[in-house]
């Protein structure tokens, strides 16, 4: 019976002396295949040029590497460039990488598809297939960081925004940050690196326990049960007041300041009503808030507000001495905005 292979970048650092040591080579060997896979962000052994010939073909023997293979890569006039990307087992994601002066930042996605079904958003509309693997995270932020340069810039942010919620594949996800973070990996800076949630409350709670250093983003978009949870379903098993606590508790063992994420929806969240909701919610820790221009998608019926409702809903909000940011998607011709990643390759 054939043995069946493991994923290199799934295994511990502790897994990869053991099986050093069990195939009878030097400990510090482990060092080096951490340093090709983590800091260097190769996808083959045979690129570790510093290991023995017999030792790389040991490591194809047991291991395999998770490598993404661009399957279709689209950009947009403003330079925003979306990737479809085909896993080892045929599935796909998208990541998308988007232009700032000098600087790029990556948007991320951490699952195949999504089962949470918020009802604005065209991933749902995949359903969910598989969490990302560590490696599939982490290979994602390296081809980013390599397309940058080669565009002459550099990857600045991370944002854990793309396909999937993040929280329901937590040790991966946080995994993968740790490798991108750790001074013997890429060396990211954690205050780079934002994470993303609809709002899965104890898993907010983990965070702080945990201790995490990048900053926190909740898709709110809106103060009022009723309409949040006609929006998304998993406003029905976390309560407003739930995610209220999880955030006082992160807040305080943090001391950061999360981003709420509002998507202006046309009739449904954009009243004034519903900019004091808001207000009157955010009056329980400190908090900025992200104004997202809806990116109307065939998935959904839900229309953009216009303007003149968004300038008083941004005005209601900053007169309340709140930290408000109108976000304008980029890549919207090419459906690589805010909740268009719908694998439509
Ligand atoms: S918004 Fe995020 S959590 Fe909601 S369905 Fe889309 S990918 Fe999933």
């Amino acid at each position: 019976m054939t043995q069946q292979k493991e994923n290199i970048r799934s295994l511990t650092d502790a897994e990869l002396l053991t099986f050093l040591k069990a195939n009878k080579q030097q400990s510090f060997r482990a060092k080096q295949i951490s340093s090709w896979i983590w800091d260097k962000g190769v996808g083959s052994f045979e690129a570790m040029n510093n290991l023995p010939e017999a030792l790389r073909s040991s490591l194809a023997e047991h291991f395999f590497f998770d490598t993404l293979s661009a399957e279709q890569v689209q950009t947009a006039a403003d330079g925003t460039t979306k990737t479809a990307w085909k896993l080892h087992d045929g599935l796909h994601i998208e990541s998308v990488l988007i232009p700032g002066k000098e600087r790029f930042t990556v948007c991320v996605s951490s699952q195949v598809g999504c089962k949470l079904g918020c009802l604005f958003c065209a991933t749902a509309s995949l359903g969910f297939k598989r969490n990302l693997s560590v490696g599939e995270i982490f290979e994602q932020v390296v081809k980013a960081k390599s397309e940058a340069e080669k565009r002459g810039g550099s990857l600045s942010n991370i944002v854990l925004m793309g396909m999937g919620e993040p929280l329901l594949n937590y040790e991966n996800v946080l995994t993968a940050i740790a490798r991108i973070t750790a001074p013997e990996g890429m060396g990211m800076s954690p205050s780079r690196i934002t994470l993303s949630t609809v709002g899965i409350a104890p898993q907010i709670k983990q965070l702080a326990d945990d201790n995490v250093r990048f900053n926190l983003a909740l898709s709110l978009h809106s103060a009022k049960e009723e309409v949040r949870k006609a929006l998304m379903p998993i406003a029905k098993m976390y309560s407003l007041n739930e995610l209220a606590d999880s955030l006082k508790y992160f807040v305080a063992k943090t001391d950061t300041r999360p981003t709420f994420e509002y998507l202006l929806l046309k009739g449904v969240n954009d009243s004034l009503d519903d900019a004091k909701a808001l207000a009157v919610y955010c009056r329980q820790f400190p908090v900025k808030i992200n104004i997202i221009e809806y990116n109307e998608n065939k998935f959904s019926d839900f229309q953009a507000s216009d303007e003149k409702q968004r300038n008083s809903f941004v005005a209601f909000l900053e007169s309340k001495n709140i930290i408000v940011n109108v976000r304008r998607s980029k890549g919207k011709e090419i459906a690589a905005a805010c909740g268009q990643l719908a694998g439509q390759i």
